[in-house]
């Protein structure tokens, strides 16, 4: 599981904590077989527990002065840190906590990715490629509690039918856009 100091970050960690709860909830409410099950539990798996001693670690402060609520990195010896900015996520999502758990999902993607290739994405279609599995993820969170992804990511109000195509889209345009910084 993943390591927290939750002597010096006790609320953020706690933060974190429910985060995971809440994303093992969504995982519960599909079924095993599906992709939504499958990819939710390799997150979990991917980030483990609170202080478990795995290669995850969690660190929290500013990230950049573009308000980006999350960042993971890889270190061959130190394992995987992602570092959350509470501040930008009580700014943006206050005590939204299905907003917080979409965020955790979004980097426990990242996790899961840097896990299998073993380093940072390189490349500019690396980075798309895994931003956009980290938007389909943690819409994942918003389609099992029928809410509004205000990434655009999952709309309840899609058919049901077009559902998945609107997520794909929508999830390579958010994409496109961090990686190549389109403005709005
Ligand atoms: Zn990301």
């Amino acid at each position: 599981m993943y390591n927290c100091d939750t002597k010096n970050n006790k609320d953020s960690c706690e933060m974190v904590r429910k985060a995971r709860e809440r994303t093992q909830q969504a995982r519960n409410r599909y079924v095993s077989r599906s992709p939504q099950a499958k990819a939710l539990q390799r997150i979990l798996d991917a980030f483990g527990t609170e202080n478990d001693e795995n290669n995850v670690s969690i660190a929290f402060g500013v990230i950049d002065n573009k308000g980006s609520h999350a960042q993971p990195s890889y270190n061959e010896n130190a394992g995987i840190l992602v570092k959350f900015d509470p501040i930008a996520l009580q700014r943006d999502f206050g005590g939204n906590r299905i907003e917080l758990a979409a965020t955790f999902t979004h980097e426990g993607q990242h996790i899961v990715d840097e896990i299998s290739q073993q380093r940072d994405p390189i490349t500019n279609e690396e980075s798309f490629h895994t931003e956009w599995s980290a938007y389909i993820s943690q819409s994942y969170i918003n389609q099992a509690f029928n809410t509004l992804s205000p990434y655009g990511v999952w709309d309840p109000s899609w058919p049901a039918l077009k559902a998945n195509k609107h997520r794909t889209w929508t999830a390579a345009e958010v994409a496109t856009c961090d990686v190549y910084d389109c403005e709005p």
